[in-house]
């Protein structure tokens, strides 16, 4: 279990879908973004070492569930369902779903996806989301939003539902794409742990706590999100 994974070495095993930026992508060898910060500067708050687990971003709850993982930090948006799986730690960042679609698409607001294709990235809240919206039959999975974005691309959906810093991030890297001026409900990021692992929750919270009066958060924020 968790405990044992903390004893062991001293390392926080985190388990993260690195495919998500600029909260965990890969630069070069090396996965970097805002939760990797976030996540080094609570390690080192508790003396420990921090390892990176890059994996499906649905097999990270099962991963945190099982203790394979530590902890689970990936721009994950606490739900009810996944309350019933994990805990979460306090929240440090919020987010919405936001709408990528073409340049020229017909598509100018979130009512003008009924009837549409919409990519998703596998067990997302934009998944989530457009299911229960448009239901089932409109709904692409991709393992990755940035496979979701080539099949806008390719036309084969007709818009990808994703939040919105790495639909920022994908408009920006990506030709003839444009993000829609409305967007979901504002969501909230936090760090999961295995269910009932309170010793942990409380550290990871005191870190964060400590992060959010100190500037630190809000420096690792800006270093890869300009405002
Ligand atoms: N915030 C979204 C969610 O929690 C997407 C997270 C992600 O793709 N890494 O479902």
């Amino acid at each position: 279990d968790s405990a044992k994974a903390e004893a062991k070495g001293g390392t926080l095993i985190m388990a993260t879908n690195a495919e998500f930026p600029p909260y965990e992508y890969h630069e070069g060898k090396d996965i970097v973004g805002i939760d990797v910060d976030i996540a080094e500067a609570i390690a080192e708050e508790m003396g420990m070492k921090l390892e990176i687990s890059d994996i499906a971003f649905d097999a990270i709850i099962p991963a945190v569930q099982s203790g394979k993982a530590d902890f689970g930090a990936a721009g994950m948006t606490v739900n009810e369902d996944r309350l019933k799986n994990v805990d979460f730690s306090d929240s440090y960042a919020t987010s919405v779903q936001s709408v990528i679609v073409t340049e020229d698409s017909s598509i100018s607001k979130i009512d003008d996806l009924k009837g549409k294709k919409v990519g998703v990235q596998q067990g997302t809240t934009g998944d989530l989301y457009s299911t229960d919206d448009l239901g089932e039959k409109s709904v692409e999975r991709f393992p990755k939003g940035a496979d979701a974005v080539q099949a806008l691309q390719a036309g084969k959906v007709d818009a990808v539902i994703i939040d919105k810093n790495p639909a920022e991030v994908f408009v920006s890297q990506n030709k003839g794409l444009k993000l829609l001026d409305s967007a979901y409900a504002e969501e909230d990021y936090a760090i999961c742990v295995k269910k009932g692992n309170t010793e942990l929750v409380e550290k990871i919270n005191a870190a964060l706590k400590k992060l959010k009066d100190n500037g630190k958060l809000e420096e690792i924020t800006a270093k890869y999100i300009q405002a």
